[in-house]
């Protein structure tokens, strides 16, 4: 199927800190799925490296004290539009991120201290319709090929 992925996933070094979070999967992933990279904070407009942010509510803010939000919100529409572009029904993105996380995220506080609740880009998918997957939900992404017999 056609997945859109968190870019840092599939091995882009888009994380705040420049490095990537690539899956040790990653192979079998693009054997069985398309996958479309997606990083919302990079499409909004962000630096690689730059300064970590966590939600705040409906704000995102960054360890210095800045309003990121807009940024967030200029890359989700991006990532939607991909999503409406290439028909992604699924994706799969990178937990407790302040845009892709899933069900959990960080608190807002920088302590490392996780809460529930969705980062704005998964948010916004999920109100579109579309799956959202962890990383740690992955063997439901590559372990769901149909078996095949060989006579
Ligand atoms: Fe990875 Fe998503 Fe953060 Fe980009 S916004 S670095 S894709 S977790």
């Amino acid at each position: 199927m056609r997945l859109l992925v968190s870019a840092c996933l599939l091995g882009v070094g888009c994380r705040y800190d420049g490095q990537s979070n690539q899956l040790p999967q990653l192979e079998q992933l693009l054997k069985q799925h398309t996958c479309i990279p997606v990083c919302a904070e990079l499409f909004g407009g962000l630096p690689t490296p730059r300064v970590p942010a966590e939600r705040q509510g409906n704000r995102v803010v960054t360890r210095d004290g800045d309003d990121v939000t807009e940024a967030f919100v200029r890359g989700t529409a991006e990532v939607l539009r991909l999503a409406d572009l290439y028909h992604c029904r699924a994706a799969l993105l990178k937990e407790r991120s302040p845009s892709c996380g899933s069900g959990q995220i960080y608190d807002g506080t920088f302590t490392k201290t996780l809460t529930l609740g969705d980062g704005l880009t998964a948010q916004m998918l999920k109100k579109h319709g579309i799956t959202v997957y962890g990383e740690s939900q992955i063997e439901e992404l590559i372990g769901s090929r149909p078996f095949f017999f060989s006579i």
